[in-house]
């Protein structure tokens, strides 16, 4: 069953890669070097990096249903 929540990178992603690290399912990978982002078909919606992410870049946001369902 797909959780509720996922988690998604703001603004102020400093490049630590603390989260590809932690991330379970390797639903976190890089752009250009710049910034992490999350594949949210991945995601399991664990908060292991919104834990872990020091600079709090990592947000949480409520799955709408009909993306429950895809
Ligand atoms: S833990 Fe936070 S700051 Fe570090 S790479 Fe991930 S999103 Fe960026
Ligand atoms: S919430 Fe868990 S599964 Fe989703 S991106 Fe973060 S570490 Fe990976």
């Amino acid at each position: 069953m797909a959780n509720k929540i996922k988690y998604r990178v703001e603004g102020g992603c400093v490049v630590c890669m603390t989260c590809l690290y932690q991330c379970p399912v390797k639903a976190i990978s890089l752009i250009e070097d710049v910034s992490a982002v999350i594949d949210s078909d991945k995601c399991v919606g664990c908060g292991r990096c919104y834990n872990n992410c020091q600079p709090e870049a990592i947000v949480p946001y409520e799955v709408e249903e009909w993306e429950r369902k895809l």
